[in-house]
């Protein structure tokens, strides 16, 4: 039995709360630490539900030694904040837009180098196994590293894009590296004639509407959503665990910090996730037997 969103594990699920509970109280100062507590009804959690999906942010990318970009040492701190009107610059001279690219991209910047070298931590192999358990039906993520692919996810949607890809902003058709070889400049679609540019969202460029029409499809479906390494304070992410919660779903948090969410969570895990999300599914695969 790989999935039951049934009565029984309905059952089964309510009476490990209490079971937390129980074991909470009596054995407040005992072996059992919140942390693996917290762990086990995660794994239930997931273990009962029909439909799981995970939100992932930038915390994750850290975990890989990708920078992020706000908060602390992030880029921007350091670099300042790129300009906020780029695709509106693209659109007004696409031509001049590219010929300022080529020029930025010889000059490799930190993050470039940083992620170009980005290998998938435990975290990102454990949401692969997760998925290959059947316990794991859509990843929403919002980085841009393609990390979740090389460790083996295939159900994914990337709202913020994907760098090892190219988009035509006309239709949404996509192209793996290497595969769009431009005739022109600015490049065009070969379906469409709509202008090609990396799949990254960037400033002032708004999601596409594929990507939300999947993000929110899989929101709506999901009864329970794994929260890995994001505040989820920005929208259009900041929607998809509100949904849930209110479609009556259970919320995981895996984050060393708090967040707005977590007093929502059914489950809070303050650890990196890639040290607790290998436990988690090892756990789940016992469960599932
Ligand atoms: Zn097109």
């Amino acid at each position: 039995m790989l999935r039951n969103a049934g009565f029984e594990s309905r059952c089964t699920f309510a009476s490990l709360d209490g079971l937390g509970m129980e074991i909470g109280t009596r054995y407040h100062k005992g072996a059992m630490s919140e942390l693996d507590d917290q762990l086990e009804i995660a794994a239930r959690i997931i273990f009962d539900a029909s439909y799981v999906i995970a939100l992932v942010g930038a915390g994750m990318s850290k975990e890989s030694g990708i920078p992020t970009f706000r908060g602390g040492d992030g880029l921007w701190d350091k670099l300042g904040e790129p300009p906020m009107d780029g695709y509106q610059r693209l659109l007004e001279d696409p031509a001049a837009w590219f010929a300022e690219r080529e020029v930025e991209q010889a000059s490799r910047s930190e993050f470039t180098s940083a992620i170009e070298e980005a290998k998938p931590n435990p975290g990102h192999y454990a949401l692969a196994e997760m998925e290959r358990l059947g316990h794991l039906q859509h990843v929403i993520t919002q980085n841009i590293d393609n990390l979740h692919q090389v460790a083996g996810s295939t159900a994914i949607t990337e709202i913020h894009g994907n760098r090892t890809k190219q988009r035509c902003i006309g239709c949404n058709r996509r192209w793996d590296r290497g595969k769009f070889v431009p005739k022109e400049t600015p490049p065009r679609c070969p379906d469409c004639e709509g202008i090609v540019k990396n799949d990254t969202v960037m400033f002032g460029e708004p999601i596409p509407q594929d990507v939300l029409e999947s993000c929110y499809e899989h929101s709506r479906q999901a009864d329970a959503i794994l929260l890995l390494g994001t505040s989820a304070t920005v929208t259009p992410a900041a929607d998809f665990p509100v949904m849930v919660h209110r479609q009556g779903g259970r919320l995981i948090e895996v984050n060393p910090q708090g967040t707005p969410l977590s007093d929502i969570c059914s489950a809070v895990l303050r650890a990196p996730t890639g040290e607790t999300l290998p436990k988690l599914v090892e756990r789940v695969a016992e469960l599932v037997g």
